[in-house]
């Protein structure tokens, strides 16, 4: 079993039912719907559709919607328009047009107000570089400093300035009540700047009647500079390179990268390394051996969860990405870890007992960690410490609750009606299951956790270490 999860990222390469069941097929875990491209009509019926499938594959599967956040992008065009250096382009905002000059239009209005003239904007994961000449109220002329062409709805990134938009736009507000009506697992939170903002989110989902993980995108020097604090407000950090190899200085990313992985196995936040991690498998069947040492890299740094963006929403290569990251994880897993996790700061009685659970797996090569769960907790605490050998089996009830769990390294759930009335009883038919599914056999060790009897996740009533029969 594959221990680091593979999130891939949906979109019109990928938006087929034909499609998304060839990706779960290939071990995709968790589906990811980006807000800054998707239609809500389109969110609408892809979401159950890949719920369908799941189902009738017999696959957990988490959902994850990715927010737009206080971010810019370009209007559409009707055809990429082509950029030479030395040339003028001007961004309009609200009913201004420009007339007899290369234009689009931004989705900010306030954009004029926020840039500086003399500095430097870059369009499109930094692909064009500009340098602002002029500004009115409602427009924004600049010089082209690198050719290229600019496609619809390209990101703007002003380095080092702090937008006045609102951590949740209006946008946002209506993607993420769309998710929430979807049942929908996690929400990524784009360009979060503070904890206030991931607080903002926490109360817009707060009556979420879907369990749900709130997953903070680290991509601006703001983030990186409040990051300790937003790892401890937020469920689950992504570092999302795209942006934050142009926001920050790029020769700072695997520095930034290794410090937010680090900080999160010591405090026990499951990260998602993400962007640009099979980029040239957007347009080739073979990933370039960079690119396989990056996916190693996140492996090896022993994050959650390993994502493809374009690669899968847009590339000619969709399935072969999967099966590359699904390859390399599986042996980079084999050859060790960093183990940043030996750092792990223990908060509690309930995740000191499970982490000698873990220490036990570890010792006895157990075929399997079991655990129980009603909200997740124990699950989270069992992933965190990064059993070297034993896949941990979470059993819940909750059925909603699996797609949460999918992101979880080295965790594969399950559903078992009414495990969390008895626990302690449910291990036989847990043990069985696993017999059924192939997971354990005769001689097999496994160490089983249960939760307290009358309480949530607080409390591990035992540990247990059994033989099957
Ligand atoms: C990123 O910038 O790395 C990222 C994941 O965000 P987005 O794809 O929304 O730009």
């Amino acid at each position: 079993m594959r221990k680091t999860k593979i999130i891939a990222t949906l979109g019109p390469a990928t938006s087929s039912p034909g499609s998304i069941e060839a990706l779960l097929t290939a071990g995709v875990n968790i589906v990811r719907i980006n807000c800054s491209h998707a239609r809500p009509d389109w969110i609408r019926k892809t979401v159950p559709e890949v719920r369908a499938i799941a189902r009738r594959l017999g696959l957990p599967v988490g959902v994850l919607l990715d927010t737009q956040g206080p971010s810019i992008r370009t209007g559409d065009v009707a055809a990429p328009i082509p950029l030479a250096v030395g040339d003028t382009f001007v961004f309009t905002t609200g009913n201004e047009v420009a007339e007899g000059v290369k234009s689009t239009s931004v989705s900010y209005l306030d954009f004029p107000r926020d840039v500086e003239v003399g500095r430097t904007l870059l369009v499109d994961n930094g692909g064009i570089a500009m340098r602002i000449r002029s500004k009115t109220e409602t427009r924004v002329e600049c010089e082209v400093l690198t050719e290229g062409a600019m496609g619809s709805r390209r990101h703007i990134n002003l380095p080092g300035v702090r937008l006045s938009l609102p951590a949740l736009t209006p946008k946002d507000r209506e993607d993420v009540a769309l998710g929430l009506e979807l049942g929908v697992d996690f929400v990524a939170q784009s360009f979060v700047r503070d904890p206030a903002d991931v607080a903002a989110l926490r109360d817009l989902t707060a009556a979420a009647a879907h369990p749900l993980q709130l997953v903070a995108k680290i991509e601006h020097q703001f983030a990186v500079d409040h990051f300790e604090d937003i790892a401890a407000t937020a469920d689950a950090i992504m570092v999302a390179r795209g942006d934050l190899g142009i926001e920050c200085p790029y020769e700072e990313l695997p520095i930034i990268q290794r410090r937010i992985v680090k900080h999160c196995l010591q405090v026990g936040r499951p990260v998602i390394v993400a962007t640009q991690m099979l980029e040239s498998m957007t347009e080739n069947p073979f990933p370039t051996r960079a690119e396989i040492t990056d996916v190693a890299n996140a492996v090896f740094e022993q994050s959650d969860a390993i994502m493809l963006s374009g690669e899968t929403a847009a590339g000619r290569y969709p399935v072969e990405c999967v099966r590359v990251m699904d390859r390399i994880a599986r042996r980079i897993e084999r050859s060790g870890g960093a183990n940043y996790h030996e750092a792990a700061e223990m908060a509690n009685a309930r995740e000191m007992l499970v982490r000698s659970a873990v220490m036990l797996a570890d010792q006895l090569k157990a075929a399997a960690l079991v655990v129980f769960t009603r909200d997740g907790r124990i699950a989270r605490d069992a992933a965190w410490l990064r059993p070297r050998v034993s896949p941990i089996f979470v059993f819940s009830a909750r059925e909603n609750l699996l797609g949460a769990l999918c992101l979880l390294r080295g965790v594969c759930p399950i559903a078992m009606p009414a495990c969390e009335d008895d626990p302690a009883g449910s291990v036989d038919g847990a043990i069985g299951r696993l017999r059924a599914l192939g997971r354990v056999r005769s001689g097999d060790r496994v160490v089983v956790v249960l939760p307290h009897r009358s309480s949530d996740d607080n409390e591990v009533e035992a540990v247990k270490m059994l033989v099957i029969q």
